[in-house]
């Protein structure tokens, strides 16, 4: 949790920021690490902010929510 350089406005909304995860698949590959995979956030493509523009910007969110 030490990514307070991100602009708040520009955090993706879907992940929260946290745009890439690891998940562990349970057990260890033959060399002796982790299986895992990783994941990246659709909506931000694993950037974990969004790119300025109509669709994310917190005001048209909140509009398309009142209606
Ligand atoms: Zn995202």
């Amino acid at each position: 949790m030490a990514q307070h350089t991100l602009a708040r406005g520009h955090i993706c909304p879907d992940c929260d920021g946290h745009a890439s995860v690891a998940i562990t698949l349970g057990g260890r590959t033959p060399a002796g690490h982790l299986r895992t995979i990783t994941a990246h956030c659709k909506a931000c493509h694993g950037t974990g902010t969004r790119q300025s523009g109509r669709t994310g910007s917190p005001s048209a969110s909140a509009a398309r929510a009142g209606r």
